[in-house]
Formats: C-alpha cells, sequence, structure tokens
C-alpha cells in the first residue's frame, strides 16, 4: 500500500527555509525584475524576510502545531519587510495557518483549502485580480491547480507539481500584461513586456513548497 505522505510541522519549517534559500539564491534576479517595472527591492525585500522568518521558526517549541508556524511566519514578514510583498505574504502564510488550525498532521485537501484562504487574504488586502500583473496571477492558477489535482486524488506531491507549474505558467503570462495594482502600474503601458516580480517570487515559493513535501516522502 502507498502511504499518503501527511504535511507536519517539519514541512511547513522545511517550506520556509526553502523559501528562504530559492530567493536568497534568485534575489538578484527578482530585484533585476523589480527594477525594469518597480523600485528595485523586491529580492532584497523577499530574502531579509524569509531570512527572519527561518530564524523565528528555529526559535519554536517543537510541538507548535503547523498552522501556529505558519502564523508565526506570516507575522514575521509583516513586521520585517517595508514593501508591498511583506504585508501580502505575511497575510497569505497567516491566513493559511488560521486555515489549519491546531491539528498536528493534515493531507492535501486541507493543503489546498489553506493554499486558497492564502489567496482570498492577498485578495482582500491588495485588491488585485487575475490579469492586474501581480502575485495573484501566480497564486491564482496554484490555488486552481492544486484544486483540480486533490479533486483528480492524485497523491500530494503530484498535486503540488501541479500547482508550481501552474504558477510559473501564470508567471510567464504576466510578461505582455500591463500592470493595474502596485507600484509597476504607475507606468501604464511601459509596464508591458516585463514579468513581475512578485509573480516570480511566487512561483520559486510554491517550488519551495514542492521541494518540502517531496523530501518527506
Ligand atoms: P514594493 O512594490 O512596495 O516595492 P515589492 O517590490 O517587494 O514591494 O513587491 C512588488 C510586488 O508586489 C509586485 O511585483 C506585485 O506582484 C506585488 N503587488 C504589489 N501590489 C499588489 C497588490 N495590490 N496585490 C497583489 N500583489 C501586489
Ligand atoms: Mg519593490
Amino acid at each position: 500500500m502507498v502511504t499518503e505522505s501527511v504535511v507536519n510541522n517539519k514541512t511547513i519549517t522545511n517550506w520556509m527555509s526553502e523559501s528562504a534559500t530559492t530567493v536568497s539564491a534568485e534575489c538578484d534576479y527578482l530585484t533585476q525584475l523589480d527594477s525594469a517595472i518597480g523600485d528595485g527591492d523586491h529580492g532584497l525585500n523577499m530574502r531579509r524576510g524569509f531570512d527572519s522568518v527561518t530564524k523565528a521558526l528555529a526559535g519554536q517549541d517543537d510541538s507548535l502545531p503547523p498552522g501556529r508556524l505558519l502564523i508565526v511566519a506570516g507575522k514575521t514578514l509583516v513586521s520585517t519587510v517595508g514593501g508591498a510583498s511583506g504585508p501580502l505574504w505575511g497575510t497569505a502564510l497567516r491566513r493559511a495557518g488560521r486555515s489549519l488550525g491546531d491539528s498536528e498532521e493534515f493531507e492535501a485537501e486541507e493543503l489546498a483549502r489553506a493554499l486558497e484562504a492564502a489567496l482570498e487574504g492577498v485578495v482582500e488586502l491588495g485588491a488585485a485580480t487575475q490579469g492586474d500583473k501581480t502575485m495573484v496571477d501566480a497564486l491564482g492558477p496554484a490555488v486552481d491547480g492544486l484544486n483540480h489535482a486533490v479533486e483528480a486524488e492524485r497523491p500530494i506531491a503530484v498535486a503540488l507539481t501541479a500547482a508550481a507549474e501552474a504558477a510559473e505558467e501564470g508567471m510567464r503570462a504576466t510578461i505582455p500584461m500591463q500592470a493595474r495594482k502596485g507600484r509597476a502600474s504607475y507606468l501604464g503601458e511601459r509596464s508591458v513586456g516585463h514579468q513581475d516580480p512578485g509573480a516570480t517570487s511566487t512561483a520559486l515559493i510554491l517550488r519551495a513548497l514542492e521541494a518540502a513535501v517531496a523530501s518527506e516522502a
């Protein structure tokens, strides 16, 4: 019998440290994307934020449930990142954490609901919809991809690969878009032809989640 891998507090810690590693490795690239259509700080914001999250989580009690860890991570992002991405990702992780509640383990369905709650938080705070050239263009398709895979009863690792691929496709689809939210919207038509930095880091964070769950299997 194939046992379905479950997600626990270790998965969350791994997800956050994988995210820190990948946004740090891609810091220059993210900053370069933000220099084209923003103020050139996105890589630095994300690196600072996720490095702080990794430190904050290292100081937590081992018995803290996954949802609580995500709430700590979200609060840390809000308090350490000045740019738009701090409150947006901070809200996303806090909402995901609240959705998971206090259970110690969960499976693909709960994870899909948590990611959906994260997206709802981002949309409530930033009022962006798909097509506005923001992180929502990567997170929205990731949530849809995860939901479809879960409905098709795919194993969690496969479902997360689908989510990460959908995020990357959404990220690439931001290139021809004109920005309607955030700093890039000030550029109007000049924002066309550039990939959105926030959609790019979102795709990296989804790949980090895929890797964190795969490392448990
Ligand atoms: P800032 O724009 O304050 O410098 P960052 O550079 O860290 O913050 O983040 C920029 C990214 O934030 C954008 O590429 C976009 O994806 C995302 N973003 C900005 N405004 C919004 C919004 N209202 N809703 C969703 N995402 C947004
Ligand atoms: Mg910026």
